[in-house]
């Protein structure tokens, strides 16, 4: 298996440490190219407008929208969250835009920009979960699951192959997220085992 982690920007070393520690190949995603024969794909967190344009000079937009709007499994943590979203409150932008949410960008207040909190994530258990001026999801469309929230904020959704989470987990010290990621990516292996070529 072979994880690419988009390394434009923002905390990509981060998770390519964890996915490392848990023994999993990852290449870093910086141009078409680098494309080739994922498994998967994580979007890390940053700075969402600067990868944004980031996405859109390297080339990378179109071609990494078809491969998720096709399937391939995608871990997209807080910047990468909103790289995902259908709709960014109080803004025209979107980027990737393949999942039915509305986000809500530096959702909380000056105080509480950056804390940790433990609270449950649906077939994972409690999770420490690291916010960082991090967005939270204000609507979601009735198909997509709901995995977590933070005092009635959705902050963790799956939508089909696409995992969007408002906070960290790769700051955590607990891999169980990036586990489960990896079991979509070998699920999806299983069933198109010939989609490298
Ligand atoms: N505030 C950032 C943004 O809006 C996201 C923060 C993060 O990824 N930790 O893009």
């Amino acid at each position: 298996m072979k994880i690419g982690v988009l390394a434009l920007q923002g905390a990509f070393i981060e998770h390519e440490n964890m996915l490392t520690d848990i023994g999993t190949v990852c290449t870093e995603v910086r141009q078409v190219s680098d494309l080739q024969g994922l498994d998967g794909i994580v979007l890390p967190g940053g700075e969402s407008t600067v990868q944004g344009q980031l996405l859109q000079k390297s080339g990378l937009l179109a071609p990494l929208w078809d491969l998720i709007a096709g399937g391939l499994p995608t871990l997209a943590t807080c910047a990468g969250l909103i790289l995902l979203a259908q709709k960014i409150k109080d803004s025209p932008v979107t980027h990737l835009g393949t999942l039915p949410v509305t986000i809500k960008r530096n959702a909380y207040g000056r105080q509480l920009s950056s804390f940790v909190t433990e609270e449950p994530v649906k077939g994972i258990g409690n999770f420490s979960m690291v916010f960082i001026r991090a967005p939270y999801i204000e609507h979601a469309d009735m198909d997509v699951e709901i995995l977590a929230k933070v005092d009635g904020k959705i902050v963790a959704v799956k939508y089909g192959n696409q995992i969007g989470l408002s906070f960290h987990p790769e700051l955590s010290g607990n891999p169980k997220i990036h586990k489960w990621f990896l079991s979509l990516c070998e699920k999806r292996l299983d069933v198109y085992p010939l989609h490298h070529t």
